[in-house]
C-alpha cells in the first residue's frame, strides 16, 4: 500500500491538564506530534509535560512567547518574542525549533522577513471554539486528511473536548492507512524542503 503520511500538531500548551491527557492519547496508540509551546507558559512544572512528550517521540516548536497579534510588533520585539521561547524550548529538549505557528496565524511580511523559521498553519477543527463539540472536530478533521496534511488541533488548559476527539480521530485514520509523523519528520518522508515566504498547511501546498 502506498505511503500516506500526516502530522497532528497541538497549540497553546504546556499545562499539566490537557498537555497530558493529550500525551495519554498519543501514547495509547503509540503516535508522536508536534507542540507549538507557548514561551510564558514554559515553567518548572509545566517543563514536565515536555519531557514527557519528548520521551513519546514528539517534538517542541515555536508559538510566539506572549501569544499576541505580532503584525503590530517591531522587528526587534518579533525577534525577542520568538528567541526567548526558542531558548525555554531549547533548555528543555536540547534542539532548537524549526517550525513556528504564528498566534491566531496571524501573520504579514515582516514576520516572515524577521522569523527564520518555516510557518505552519494546517487544518484546523474549530477546536478553539468551545461552541464545536467533540463530533465536530472528528468529522472536520477526516475530511481534511490527506497525504502531507497538518491537523492544527489545541492542548489549552480550557480545552476537553479535543482529548476525546483525538481518541476517535487516530484511530481511524491508522485503520486508513495513515502514519503519524511529527511535523520535521514529514516534511523530510515526504521530500519536500521547507521554503520561504510561505505558510503550510500541507507540505505539498505550492503557495
Ligand atoms: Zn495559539
Amino acid at each position: 500500500m502506498e505511503k500516506k503520511y500526516v502530522a497532528l500538531s497541538f497549540d497553546d500548551g504546556p499545562n499539566l491538564g490537557t498537555t497530558q491527557k493529550t500525551l495519554d492519547i498519543l501514547e495509547k496508540y503509540h503516535v508522536p506530534a508536534s507542540f507549538f509551546l507557548i514561551g510564558q507558559n514554559i515553567g518548572k512544572d509545566t517543563a514536565k509535560s515536555v519531557e514527557r512528550a519528548l520521551k513519546l517521540g514528539c517534538e517542541a516548536e515555536n508559538h510566539s512567547f506572549t501569544h499576541s497579534n505580532m503584525p503590530a510588533f517591531t522587528p526587534e520585539q518579533i525577534t525577542d518574542e520568538i528567541n526567548e521561547t526558542s531558548r525555554l524550548i531549547k533548555e528543555i529538549t536540547g534542539r532548537d525549533p524549526e517550525f513556528f505557528r504564528p498566534p491566531y496565524i496571524d501573520y504579514d511580511q515582516k514576520m516572515f522577513d524577521t522569523i527564520p523559521l518555516t510557518f505552519i498553519c494546517g487544518s484546523g477543527c474549530d477546536d478553539w471554539d468551545p461552541n464545536f463539540g467533540v463530533e465536530h472536530r472528528i468529522q472536520k478533521t477526516l475530511a481534511n486528511a490527506k497525504h502531507g496534511e497538518i491537523f492544527l488541533l489545541h492542548d489549552s488548559a480550557d480545552n476537553t473536548m479535543t482529548v476525546p476527539a483525538i481518541d476517535v480521530i487516530i484511530p481511524e485514520l491508522l485503520d486508513r492507512g495513515y502514519t503519524f509523523l511529527t511535523v520535521s519528520a514529514l516534511f523530510r518522508e515526504c521530500g519536500v524542503t521547507p521554503g520561504r515566504n510561505v505558510i503550510y498547511s500541507n507540505v505539498f501546498q505550492e503557495s
